[in-house]
């Protein structure tokens, strides 16, 4: 009986004393991938933390940004379970559930654990080009100095498909660069390349510090590959880079793009994803207001388009209680 009670004392006391760790683990961290610092992945990410960190006495999340190369780069780290939420375009957050579209993506087979959670902005191929390098239509890149997008960009992933559409490779190139994207105005106005490619949304401070700083010219995406390409695959929507937008470039141009996603796995817990969710859509007309190009979303686009993989189970539990689902 005494030994018993001894028993019980001890185990109320270590009770007791693990409460500090139970309460500890309590305490869940959330690091969203994003993409370059002048990009809009990453002013994006850091205004959905911002509002989660204003919550966070409630529901115990902490939640945190990290500069990174881009969509293929966030969906990998995210397989590899270092990463709990990132930012990708819709055509690889397509690609990597099937896994298809690129080599790397069909030799690692189908990432059946990807979650899709929402999407954002569009974002439509821009090709910002020198303007004495006298380029008009994606055509008129062959032979020229052009920046494909850095390693690990959804950008370099979708330059690969786009150009490969239109049977060329990155021989038919003067030079295929693969500075980061914060590089890439300096590089255009210094006249080291003609031409940067990348998908974004818009505004974006990228497209504005090249046609502040020099003169350049959005570049027509069009033409029977992008046609093809268009009609063929459900992520991609023809759109323009609109005219008066940025300096120099007063007409709209015509390109096609995709939609920017967040997505996450299922070694992410509901309750995390379901904290960052409802910081966002409980707050949505303030969110709207933290990024230019987040203007014109609305909550029931962000829930359907652009979602390839299934949504996360804490995103469902959210749009259910909402009625949207
Ligand atoms: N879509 C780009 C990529 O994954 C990133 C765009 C951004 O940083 O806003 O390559």
């Amino acid at each position: 009986m005494k030994v018993l009670g001894k028993l019980a004392i001890a185990s109320l006391v270590a009770a007791s004393f693990s409460t500090a760790p139970v309460l500890a683990a309590e305490q869940q961290f959330v690091t969203i991938g994003t993409g370059g610092v002048t990009g809009v992945y990453y002013p994006t990410g850091g205004a959905i933390c911002r509002l989660v960190n204003k919550g966070r006495k409630e529901h115990g999340v902490r939640c945190s940004v990290e500069s990174t190369g881009g969509s293929v780069y966030n969906i990998n780290t995210i397989r590899g379970g270092e990463l709990d939420m990132g930012v990708a375009q819709s055509d690889w957050q397509f690609h990597a559930y099937n896994g298809s579209g690129k080599q790397a993506f069909i030799d690692a087979g189908p990432f059946k654990e990807l979650r899709a959670v929402f999407s954002v902005h569009p974002e439509p191929i821009s090709i910002v080009a020198r303007k004495d390098a006298n380029i008009k239509t994606i055509d008129d890149l062959v032979n020229k100095r052009v920046n494909i997008g850095n390693p690990g960009s959804g950008t370099e992933a979708t330059w690969n498909v786009v150009w490969g559409a239109m049977g060329k490779t990155n021989g038919d190139l003067k030079l295929a660069s693969q500075m980061k994207s914060s590089e890439t105005p300096g590089a255009l106005c210094d006249n080291k390349i003609d031409a940067f490619f990348w998908l974004v949304g818009n505004p974006a401070a990228l497209n504005k510090e090249a046609t502040t700083t020099c003169e350049a010219n959005f570049v027509a995406v069009k033409g029977p590959a992008v046609d093809k390409l268009v009609a063929k695959y459900p992520f991609y929507g023809t759109t323009v880079i609109p005219g008066g937008m940025y300096r120099g470039n007063p007409d709209d141009v015509p390109t096609f793009g995709v939609l920017a996603t967040f997505v996450s796995s299922t070694a992410t817990s509901a309750d995390t994803i379901y904290a960052v969710v409802k910081a966002v859509f409980d707050n949505f007309e303030a969110f709207k207001k933290l990024h230019p190009a987040f203007a014109h979303l609305n909550e029931k686009d962000m829930i359907s388009k652009g979602i390839s993989a299934p949504l996360h189970d804490g995103a469902v539990r959210y749009y259910k209680e909402r009625g949207w689902m």
